[in-house]
């Protein structure tokens, strides 16, 4: 018998509970007072201002199992759902944390013996980097912990300077790989094949040094930190010995369900794995109290149902269906997350009603995104029909992009943006009201979101105004 994910994450808790931390709640998806943030991304969101020295807690050792979100915003893992063996949009953290306690050494020292003690991964199969510049890391790695320095990769990139946004904690950091064999693709981290899955990023611990500033500066911490971020599924897969996070327990049962409910016959397929996938971010999106909606987190929601919804119709769903996985998916998260259960209602109201529309659109929609795909001579879309798709058969653009991707298309982006400038002139025109109230479209275009305050505010005005 494998261990399964949830006695991975009770692992997990015990082991750090017993070194000194306290368990510590996941918090919302939502982020509390962050308005730089779209969605929590990573454990150390809810300690930021621990981190930052601002907030004392009665604790000073932390460990938590955190809901994560990354479909926009700096972190944004959308367009990879499906594609690789290692990304969801909706993913669970594990995480320990210091603030101020311990530092460096003691952080990798308990990294490598939960992996090669508590879980008894075999130490050749794992390796680590660290930043280029980081020899106490690498001192602490090659001398302390007895890693063969072939295995300790050095990275000057960003890939090893972690840092939540464009501003807050940061700093210089070491993350672990697990090798997951010669069969799979891919080349050691720092290669030019890195974004293979035969080497998989299972852990990565940060040292939290600094405060990055609006200008770019660095200023030190007032004392150094610890912030780590382990993901759950895929930590899983290699205790369930499997390759793919999509392969282990949890999303088994979910790619059955969705199979069970879409009616599809081959459980390898890419689009199981992205409703799979997405029931889970939906869901536990909507439980946070986010609803659809035409502008900020809302439409990032809204994105990621139709494009479920656009994956179930392929797989052969003759009716409404995504809001039919809320089930199978309270049986593999209802216990961790009793909020799934409390909730179960109105995530399922939200999920059918935001179906029903868009089917209303999806299949004509679809009609003539096909016919363009069968008519054009060169392999990109035009604006023009991105946003007449967009604009009145309701795909946005990341969908349209979507298909169009699995036919080996892409398409024009400036194009779109341009008919969306028109558009958004001629709104403005008509109402003399000069709010741009979509500027969260493409999800590939992650860095135009600037804040949500500001957003919501316009949205407040928006609702104001239309009523
Ligand atoms: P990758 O390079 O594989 O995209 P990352 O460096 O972006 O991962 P971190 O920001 O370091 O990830 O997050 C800490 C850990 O969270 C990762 O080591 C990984 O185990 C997990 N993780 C990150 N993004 C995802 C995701 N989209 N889905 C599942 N797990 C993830
Ligand atoms: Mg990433
Ligand atoms: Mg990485
Ligand atoms: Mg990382």
């Amino acid at each position: 018998m494998t261990i399964s994910t949830a006695d991975i994450r009770r692992k997990f808790f015990d082991y750090f509970s017993s070194h000194g931390h306290q368990l510590v709640p996941s918090s919302s998806l939502v982020p509390a007072d962050d308005p730089t943030l779209l969605f929590t991304n990573a454990g150390m969101n809810q300690f930021k201002d621990v981190l930052l020295g601002a907030e004392k807690r009665s604790y000073n050792r932390a460990v938590s199992a955190q809901r994560c979100v990354r479909a926009g915003g700096k972190h944004n893992d959308l367009e990879n759902v499906g594609y690789t063996a290692r990304h969801h949009t909706f993913f669970e953290m594990l995480g320990n944390f210091s603030f101020g306690d311990y530092f460096k050494k003691e952080a990798i020292e308990f990294a490598w013996h939960f992996l090669t003690k508590e879980l008894k991964l075999p130490e050749q199969k794992l390796l680590v980097t660290i930043y280029a510049e980081d020899d106490e890391a690498f001192d602490i790695w090659s001398q302390h912990i007895g890693v063969p320095a072939e295995k300790i990769i050095r990275i000057s990139t960003s890939d090893n300077f972690w840092s939540m946004g464009d501003t807050g904690p940061c700093g210089p950091c070491s993350e672990i790989f697990y090798d997951h064999g010669e069969h799979i693709w891919g080349g050691p981290p720092g290669t030019p094949e890195e974004d293979g899955d035969r080497f998989i990023e299972i852990w990565n611990l940060v040292f939290m040094q600094y405060n990055r500033q609006a200008d770019g500066t660095l200023e030190p911490l007032p004392k150094p930190s610890i912030d780590t971020g382990m993901g759950l599924e895929r930590i899983s897969a290699i205790m369930q010995d499997v390759h793919s996070n999509y392969e282990i327990d949890l999303f088994q049962a979910l790619i059955k369900a969705a199979a069970e409910i879409t009616g599809a016959k081959d459980l390898e397929d890419k689009s199981l794995r992205v409703v799979a996938d997405h029931i889970r971010s939906c869901s536990f999106l909507i439980a946070d109290g986010v609803l659809p909606s035409n502008e900020g987190r809302g439409y990032v929601l809204r994105r990621i149902i139709r494009r479920a919804v656009r994956h179930g119709y392929k797989l052969g769903a003759q009716d409404i269906f995504f809001y039919r996985l809320v089930d199978a998916l309270i049986g593999q998260m209802g216990e961790a997350y009793p909020e799934l259960k409390t909730q179960r209602s109105t995530i399922e109201r939200v999920l059918k009603v935001e179906e029903e529309q868009f089917s209303r659109t999806l299949e004509r929609g679809m009609q003539i995104l096909q016919e363009a795909l069968e008519s054009l001579t060169d392999k990109t879309i035009p604006g023009e029909l991105v946003f007449k798709l967009y604009d009145t058969y309701g795909f946005p653009a990341d969908l349209t992009n979507d298909v169009a991707r699995e036919k080996g298309f892409s398409i024009d982006e400036a194009g779109f943006e341009k008919a969306m400038a028109e558009q958004r002139k001629r709104a403005q025109q008509a109402s003399n009201f000069g709010v741009d109230y979509n500027s969260q479209l493409s999800s590939y275009s992650s860095s135009e979101f600037t804040g949500y305050d500001q957003q919501s505010g316009e949205a407040r005005i928006l609702e104001l105004f239309s009523t």
